[in-house]
């Protein structure tokens, strides 16, 4: 394939992210899957970098300085130009209340942290084929 046709078929996936040990392991399984990678350190931050950069998908931690993934979401999908761009949720300790108010905020689907590499890599193939 040649160069170019390749580049323009990489898929760019912004991480939302303010822990750096989950920053880093996320953004290695990205790269080692071929997807560009993104990457902020908050809330504002990540809403700031998905208006400019239009990922084609959105990897959101819940619990993040500044403003929270909930309402950096919530804004995300409120925006008619990002609205399409789908968001999946990390959540923290598995839990239940997280993962439906991630949801009723807009988020397409959600990870459990500690995140399993395996089911992340196959909610990626889901969402960008
Ligand atoms: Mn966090």
């Amino acid at each position: 394939m040649p160069q170019r046709a390749h580049r323009l078929m990489v898929k760019r996936v912004l991480v939302v992210e303010d822990n750096p040990d989950n920053r880093i392991l996320i953004t290695d399984v990205l790269a080692s899957l071929q997807y560009e990678v993104l990457v902020a350190v908050d809330g504002e931050e990540g809403l700031t970098k998905a208006e400019a950069e239009i990922p084609d998908l959105i990897l959101m931690d819940l619990s993040l300085p500044r403003m929270d993934g909930w309402a950096a979401t919530q804004k995300i999908k409120a925006n008619d130009t990002l609205s399409h761009i789908p968001i999946i949720a990390l959540t923290a300790h598995a839990m239940v209340g997280d993962r439906e108010k991630a949801l009723s905020a807009g988020c397409d689907d959600y990870v459990s942290k500690p995140i399993d590499l395996r089911e992340l890599a196959s909610k990626l193939a889901h969402f960008l084929g």
